[in-house]
């Protein structure tokens, strides 16, 4: 008797694998702040609390901080490099940000859809703006430190930088603020824990949005017998 491999015919009355549910549109999750506010700390939460979310790794011409390993948060190249991928139209956006480029892979969207995922990028107003063009229905959500007071010592605390960046860090936070209209969502980070609640809410509110479920309700409404 041949032996079964994993590709032969069922026997009769063998059970079938259950197909998939239908799955609902992916979405899109925009997170900008001034630098300081707490966004990275807000990020990593959310991911580690939802394994549905795919982070976009950017690429940049700024050199690795600290222990950045490529790969991690970014893919470090050149300026030159840079500017060929932008010529080539490789960018979903990008733009340059404090006198480096920075800029979002078309194929991160991709990648999410095809994994049945959810995208969540860090970028700054500039990509947000051009991002929210591209993708309509992408969500950006704001992120804003309680008040400058409080800003300028989580910057300190974070002892990452020197006094002088500090002062730029903080003038340029009040020029970001000013754009915090364009935004769907506003998260101050006061308590952390209340934040991060906040965060993972509006990621759950708007996954069951109705336009991106309707790939999910259809089969539903057919057991029903609904015409569509
Ligand atoms: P960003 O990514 O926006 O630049 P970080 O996540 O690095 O900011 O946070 C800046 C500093 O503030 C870090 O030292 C972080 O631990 C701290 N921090 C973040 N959120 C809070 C909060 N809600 N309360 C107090 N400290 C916070
Ligand atoms: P940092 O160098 O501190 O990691 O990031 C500086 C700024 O660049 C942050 O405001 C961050 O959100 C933004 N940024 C990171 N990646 C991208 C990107 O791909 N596109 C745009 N437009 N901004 C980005």
């Amino acid at each position: 008797m041949a032996t079964r491999t994993p590709t032969s015919p069922e026997p009769p009355g063998a059970a079938q694998p259950k197909p998939l549910p239908p799955r609902r549109k992916s979405a899109v999750f925009i997170i900008s702040a001034p630098s300081g506010s707490g966004k990275s700390t807000l990020v990593n939460r959310l991911l580690s609390s939802d394994p549905q979310l795919l982070f976009s790794i950017s690429y940049t011409t700024r050199a690795p901080r600290g222990n950045e390993r490529p790969g991690d948060s970014y893919f470090y190249i050149s300026r030159e490099e840079f500017e060929q991928r932008i010529a080539r139209g490789e960018f979903l956006e990008w733009a340059e940000v404090f006198g480096n480029y920075y800029g979002t892979h078309q194929s991160v969207w991709e990648r999410a859809c095809r994994e049945g995922k959810d995208l969540l990028l860090d970028i700054d107003v500039q990509g947000a703006a051009q991002l929210k063009q591209k993708i309509q229905d992408a969500v950006s959500i704001f992120v804003l430190a309680p008040s400058r007071e409080i800003l300028e010592s989580r910057l300190r605390s974070r002892s990452e930088d020197s006094e002088e960046v500090i002062l730029k860090r903080l003038a340029e936070a009040a020029v970001e603020i000013r754009n915090y209209h364009r935004y769907d969502y506003i998260v101050v980070n006061d308590d952390v824990e209340e934040a991060a609640a906040t965060l993972l809410a509006i990621v759950r509110a708007e996954r069951v949005r109705r336009e991106r479920m309707e790939p999910r309700i259809r089969p539903i409404l057919e057991t029903f017998g609904e015409i569509l």
